[in-house]
């Protein structure tokens, strides 16, 4: 009963990152802290430094090898460990529970039951328990059989591990489950698992299941019984950042010597070391060994243990620089205001990373009316023949997106790494900005003001606020929703266009103020793009999708389209609709995209402010109502209008 599971390394970021469930083949594994990551030696860089930068004491990203699952058991794996959970597991055949351990497994195969013939592979219970603070555990089975029993009747249960799953096959639902003890002495102790979700009675173990007992935390918070595969389970924070070119910093830390240092025998013991009387001699003896200067050493250190040599060690836990058991708070960075340049200013020169050509729209002079009504609103479109984005993540909550962020290193204190696990992928991609004077005429129109004010106010009472303004700038400025719901409408048409997925095109919105230290003129503009191939795996569809000529038809197209949706009139009038009722006019039938398309969760979408209609005045009202006129009169020359009404 061999078999191979693995995870694809761009996996290991988004969506099996650390403290996720994968649920493979049958089998639930959660993805283990860095701190059970392979060693330095055969993990990769990745180099991103203005992403670097913008992060609070990080100094490095790094990509696992791609390497099979199961691997916890092998000395020197070489992926990021994926651990079993939950450790509570089940014969199909004869209903007894198992609890599982680390040293049980066994490399290629999955677990079976010990009782039966022939051996029958056992499966992992649906509930787990989780906490607003980012715990994660098994539900206490045990304590579940026999939460009906007196306490002094639970003291006679001789042995809390002898569980069997129970299924009645007269009834169906949570009701027809059940958990019930298989010692003689307990006879009663059986409990189904119809109330299971909505049970407050059950203690939180204060970790996640790769940390240590002694890593605990006295956790007050109630525990939440969830199906693994809920929602709310899992919410990662992660950070992308394109490869833009920049005058690149030196980077010392990649070069061949800093690899000689990584993998010097006693790199991993001086590390682990640094307070120890021997940590100068061991620094000494590998910068001699490798020829490293004493600040490239000092650099190394750094990056791994968050600290120098001869620097006193950080307060071991509680809310010191370098976090707690707390964890830190999630960061959101800008780094919207240098692509917006490089996609805005002169083309720099092309790389291997990031090539782009300005193309326009192609409208000439003789065109019909509707081309010159999209033209007048359309400034600029670039195509992207290349693009590198790099995906870091930074941690994780459970429960709700608001909560604490549990970082993706569990270790409190010095022992704490200040790298991210990150990884790198190549795509292609299309640009459009939207004329400033055009923007700036249609944002002072009363009904505009008025509807997006009413937006502004529905998102600073909602709790996703915070990130949310990550990505709208400080303000939100109507063009936000109207450049936003028009890269939805753009994906979706692309999309049908060109047979991509939607879920295969992503979104940027550049729509953020002028930040007030540096007054000027706010951001304007949409990227699609794609990315998720190696360093090859561009096909160049997407990019000929914006050739001139081909995308101005497409956005003509996807206006008609958007001036109706198949649950109008009730979409078109909504006030609020969708997540914290940030949207107006769409929904999954007209503008909303798979969750890994969009930046905002798809929150903040209007149509109205794309099309108009419902008393706002649409940014490419014109355009459509001069395709309406044009496809009226083609019509009518053709022979095919309708007779006039009598
Ligand atoms: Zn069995
Ligand atoms: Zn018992
Ligand atoms: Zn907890
Ligand atoms: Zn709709
Ligand atoms: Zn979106």
């Amino acid at each position: 009963m061999s078999r191979n599971l693995r995870v694809r390394q761009a996996q290991t970021v988004l969506p099996f990152g650390v403290g996720a469930i994968l649920d493979i083949q049958g089998e639930s594994f959660v993805a283990a802290g860095i701190g059970d990551w392979p060693a330095a030696k055969i993990r990769r860089q990745i180099l991103a430094p203005r992403l670097v930068q913008k992060l609070p004491r990080v100094t490095a990203l790094w990509a696992p090898p791609p390497a099979p699952v199961a691997e916890y058991d092998v000395p020197d794996a070489r992926g990021p460990a994926y651990i079993r959970f939950p450790s509570w597991l089940f014969c199909g055949s004869c209903r007894r529970m198992v609890r599982w351990r680390i040293g049980e497994e066994r490399f290629g195969r999955p677990p079976v039951c010990g009782s039966c013939q022939p051996q029958r592979k056992l499966a992992p219970m649906r509930f787990v328990q989780i906490c607003a603070q980012g715990h994660l555990g098994d539900v206490d089975w045990w304590y579940w059989a026999h939460s009906q029993l007196t306490a002094p009747e639970r003291e006679r249960c001789p042995d809390r591990a002898r569980l069997r799953f129970r299924v009645e096959e007269s009834s169906t639902g949570l009701e027809a489950l059940s958990v019930s003890c298989r010692n003689e002495e307990c006879e009663d102790a059986s409990r189904d698992l119809l109330d299971i979700q909505g049970t407050k009675a059950l203690r939180c173990t204060g970790r996640n299941p790769w940390q240590y007992r002694s890593e605990s935390a006295d956790c007050p918070e109630t525990v939440q019984i969830v199906q693994r595969t809920a929602g709310n389970l899992y919410y990662p924070v992660v950070h992308s950042a394109l490869d833009i070119p920049v005058p690149a910093a030196p980077v010392v830390l990649d070069s061949d010597t800093a690899a000689r240092v990584r993998t010097h025998a006693f790199w991993t013991a001086l590390c682990q070391a640094l307070d120890a009387p021997s940590a100068r001699n061991l620094f000494d003896l590998i910068a001699e060994s490798v020829g490293a200067d004493e600040a490239l050493m000092q650099a190394l250190l750094e990056e791994e243990t968050g600290r120098r040599l001869g620097e006193p060690a950080p307060n071991p836990a509680g809310t010191g620089p370098t976090g707690g058991p707390d964890g830190d708070p999630p960061f959101y960075p800008d780094l919207s205001w240098e692509e917006w340049t490089a996609f805005t200013q002169p083309v720099p020169e092309s790389s291997q990373e990031f090539s782009i050509r300005r193309v326009g729209l192609g409208i000439e002079p003789d065109d019909a009316m509707p081309w010159h009504a999209l033209d007048a609103g359309i400034a600029e479109v670039v195509i992207a023949d290349r693009l590198r984005e790099v995906r870091a993540l930074q941690g994780f909550t459970r429960v709700s997106p608001s909560e604490a962020i549990v970082p993706v290193d569990t270790r409190v204190g010095a022992r704490q790494a200040h790298w991210l696990p990150a990884i790198e992928v190549f795509g292609e991609g299309v640009f459009l900005s939207f004329h400033e004077d055009s923007l700036t005429q249609w944002e002072a129109d009363a009904q505009v003001q008025h509807r997006v004010t009413g937006m502004a106010d529905d998102l600073s009472r909602s709790f996703q606020r915070d990130r949310l303004a990550s990505v709208t700038g400080e303000l939100l400025l109507p063009r936000f929703p109207l450049l936003h719901t028009f890269a939805h409408l753009l994906i979706r048409q692309l999309a049908f266009e060109s047979g991509y997925s939607t879920a295969s095109l992503r979104e940027r919105v550049y729509a953020r103020p002028a930040p007030a230290a540096e007054p000027g003129p706010s951001q304007s503009g949409i990227l699609i793009y794609t990315a998720s191939g190696d360093a090859d795996g561009t096909m160049g569809g997407l990019a000929r999708q914006g050739e001139p000529g081909l995308l101005a038809e497409t956005i003509i197209r996807l206006l008609e389209q958007a001036a109706w949706c198949s649950a109008d009139p009730l979409c078109a009038e909504h006030l609020g609709q969708g997540f914290a009722n940030l949207n107006r006019a769409a929904c999954h039938a007209c503008a909303l995209l798979p969750e890994t398309s969009c930046e905002t969760g798809n929150s903040l979408l209007d149509r109205m402010l794309v099309v108009g209609g419902t008393g706002v005045p649409g940014y490419f009202e014109a355009a459509i109502s001069a395709a309406r006129v044009e496809a009226a009169q083609i019509s009518q020359e053709s022979g095919l209008a309708e007779a006039p009404a009598p």
